[in-house]
């Protein structure tokens, strides 16, 4: 059985003050729990203050992003040994955001990802299908060619973790049926076991993202071959998080 995660995705928001809310959800877990890992992922202006305060916490950082070489003329970027250096154990990579906004592609996802594991993190790689595309009956396709272009031979079941994160439900409130959300972790199961092997296909954490909040996270948590979710807008608050964290322990 992988192991349950719980990720938040802060996106571009959050100054120093919103390290009040690290505290508050460090104070509220206070140990690791038994079965639940639990991820924040800041701009990476606040990832070293973020993992400093988190010390002493079972709670982890990761990146958003890192370019996928280790170094160089790169304006504006940031390398995986950086955010290593900031505390970071994970970093998303390959989010719908990132691939609209700055043209990433499946290639350059799996290239990241290699730099990213080799630097010792682990990744957190996003694949999900438009509306447009569900609308056209290509979901099934389109997720299999992000997980075949995106995600390197390299990786184990232990340093991948896949999120499914339909991109027509990405802060807009709208969440695939639960059948729907079924259907692909049960595909994107399958599509690793047949490439890495049962071991390694079964032990990767599977999580659904987009609108995941307190009110559906227990309907969510229930479907077979989810182990978690990232999660944007509802991780910036602890009292909004930890609802969602407790629902995955709890499923
Ligand atoms: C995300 O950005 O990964 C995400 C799932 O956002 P939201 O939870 O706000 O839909």
């Amino acid at each position: 059985m992988p192991r349950k995660l719980a990720a938040g995705n802060w996106k571009m928001n959050g100054t120093g003050e919103s390290l009040a809310e690290i505290d508050r959800l460090a104070a509220a877990l206070p140990k690791a729990e038994a079965e639940v890992a639990v991820l924040i992922c800041p701009p990476a202006t606040l990832l070293e203050r973020m993992s400093a305060r988190l010390t002493h916490s079972a709670i982890a950082t990761g990146g958003q992003d890192c370019h996928f070489d280790e170094s160089g003329a790169h304006t504006g970027d940031v390398s995986a040994a950086m955010l290593l250096d900031a505390g970071a154990t994970h970093v998303i990579l390959g989010h719908s955001e990132r691939r609209n906004d700055h043209g990433e592609t499946n290639s350059d996802v799996r290239s990241k990802a290699r730099t990213a594991i080799a630097a010792g993190l682990h990744v957190v790689i996003c694949v999900g299908e438009t509306e447009a595309e569900r609308d056209a009956a290509n979901t099934l396709d389109i997720i299999q060619g992000q997980l075949a272009g995106s995600v390197p031979d390299l990786v184990t079941g232990e340093n991948l973790v896949i999120a499914y994160e339909p991109v027509w439900a990405i802060g807009t409130g709208k969440v695939p049926s639960m059948a729907q959300i079924g259907e692909v972790h049960d595909f994107i199961r399958a599509s690793l076991e047949r490439r890495f092997g049962a071991g390694v296909g079964r032990s990767v954490p599977l999580l659904y993202g987009g609108s995941v909040k307190p009110a559906n996270a227990q309907e969510i948590f229930a479907v077979h071959n989810v182990d978690g979710a990232l999660v944007g807008g509802a991780s910036l608050k602890a009292a909004d998080f930890l609802p969602i964290v407790e629902a995955l322990a709890a499923a």
